[in-house]
């Protein structure tokens, strides 16, 4: 390591608050220190060269090198690095991203709001439920429900509405108007004997209890994702999606589609609104819509929603929300070339392609003696760690399984994330298949490496 990089390290010791980490480790052991990428490597100061099977956090979809996107950004940067869209002021770039993104929405979709993350998109659909519901004559209709161990940001609305016990605790969240119902993980909690379709109705009946219990006249929205990410690459069950959306018609429940990871190709599909046959009100994406390459979302709506908007908007003589950056020139050149990018590499027929080796090999994982159910979909896959995959019986959370898995793949060059004991392998939708076969050669040695510890305990 040269004296830059362990001066850098030391500086972000001293002086570096870092988001969802443990704050000890950092004080103690300090960062992991990124140094650069190139396709799907990155490489850390101490040389190693790492296959992201993360993709950063879900959202490398190129990978990390990529000249098309540099010179958009650049040549932005160059005409109009900044413009307001408040007070009725608009750019060409962010006008024709736009119009482009609800070309390929998932049906009926046709306004548009931009953002900077994630979580601003979900939150500004939080805001703009609210918003609406006092326009339509349904100013009760105030609590949204999410999914426990669902994931949706982390502003103060968006993290109550996201369902990680982690991330309220000692935060004093969430708010009242925040609900969870069910994590749909048919492996992990199903009845012996009950089918997948059993499961879903079970889950959907759960649902439809909170619903009845809260007044259903108080429920504004649902939230979630096509496939969980956040809760650990967790794939609906069969008919759950089916049961779920025939709960929300029944009692005109608005349904949000959280694409921020699903969307633009993850699953095989643009949308994992399709991949799953959703019909959601609202969209909101991110991530991969810059290939990550600039902080830019997107929160999409129908025109219905517009109307209400307008009707408020005329009342109170503008529409009182939005963020400085919301809509960058910067991030709408660079989101419009990724999309030019993903049309002409045709990267979901990529996604479909190459998915079949990948899944292929994550399931031959199946038989390894620490895991106990692999499921997947596109480039998106969720393994689950047990002590005993027929009796259904985890390790003792102490053992902490999927983080010693997590950092022997580290050390033989795979960045794989643990959520719990659940492993979450995502790479960068442009992987190759001779590259996912030495990512899941390495993957395969990391288990035999936490194997050879955890064997002795079991
Ligand atoms: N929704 C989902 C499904 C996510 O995975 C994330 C981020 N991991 C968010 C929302 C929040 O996005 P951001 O971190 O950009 O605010």
């Amino acid at each position: 390591m040269n004296a830059d990089a362990k001066h850098s390290i030391k500086a972000d010791i001293a002086h570096h608050v870092h988001p969802q980490s443990n704050l000890r480790q950092h004080a103690e052991k300090g960062p992991t220190m990124i140094t650069h990428g190139k396709g799907v490597f990155i490489y850390d100061s101490e040389g190693r060269e790492i296959i992201d099977g993360f993709s950063g956090l879900g959202c490398v979809s190129l990978g990390y090198h990529n000249e098309r996107l540099a010179d958009a950004a650049m040549g932005q940067m160059n005409t109009l690095p900044f413009a307001p869209t408040f007070y009725n002021r608009s750019h060409p770039r962010v006008a024709e991203l736009g119009e482009r993104l609800i070309g390929l929405a998932p049906g009926g979709m046709n306004r548009v709001m931009f953002q900077c993350s994630g979580s601003e998109a979900n939150d500004t659909a939080i805001k703009l439920l609210w918003y609406t519901n006092t326009a339509n004559g349904n100013p009760n209709r105030r609590k949204i429900i999410g999914r426990v161990r669902g994931y949706h940001g982390n502003t103060v609305a968006t993290v109550s509405l996201s369902g990680q016990p982690h991330m309220h605790r000692k935060f004093g969240l969430p708010l009242p108007e925040f609900k969870h119902t069910e994590l749909p993980n048919y492996y992990r909690f199903h009845i012996d004997g009950e089918s997948e379709i059993e499961f879903s109705n079970r889950m959907a009946a759960h649902f439809e209890d909170l619903v009845l219990s809260e007044g259903p006249e108080t429920v504004a929205a649902f939230f979630a994702e096509p496939a969980i990410s956040g809760g650990g690459a967790l794939m609906p069950p069969e008919g759950y999606w089916d049961a779920m959306q025939a709960v929300l018609r029944k009692y005109d429940i608005k349904f949000v589609a959280d694409e921020v990871v699903c969307g633009f190709g993850r699953t095989g599909n643009l949308w994992g609104s399709q991949t799953w046959g959703l019909k959601p009100d609202m969209v909101s994406c991110a991530k991969a819509l810059s290939a990550a390459f600039f902080p830019i979302s997107a929160l999409m709506f129908k025109d219905e929603m517009y109307a209400d908007m307008m009707k408020n908007s005329d009342e109170v003589g503008v529409f009182g929300h939005g963020y400085t950056y919301a809509g960058h020139p910067v991030g709408a050149a660079v989101a419009l070339e990724a999309l030019d990018i993903y049309d002409e590499i045709d990267l979901v027929g990529h996604v479909r392609k190459v998915s079949e080796t990948f899944l292929a090999r994550c399931r031959a994982l199946s038989d390894h003696p620490l895991v106990a159910e692999v499921r997947g979909v596109g480039l998106f896959c969720g393994l689950e760690l047990m002590k005993d995959a027929t009796k259904r019986e985890p390790f003792d959370p102490s053992w902490k399984v999927g983080e010693l898995v997590q950092n022997f793949a580290h050390d033989r060059g795979l960045y794989l994330r643990a959520i719990g004991d659940r492993m979450s392998f995502m790479p960068p939708l442009i992987i190759k298949e001779y590259e996912i076969e030495i990512a899941a050669d390495r993957f395969k040695a990391a288990l035999d490496d936490a194997w050879a510890v955890v064997r002795g305990r079991v």
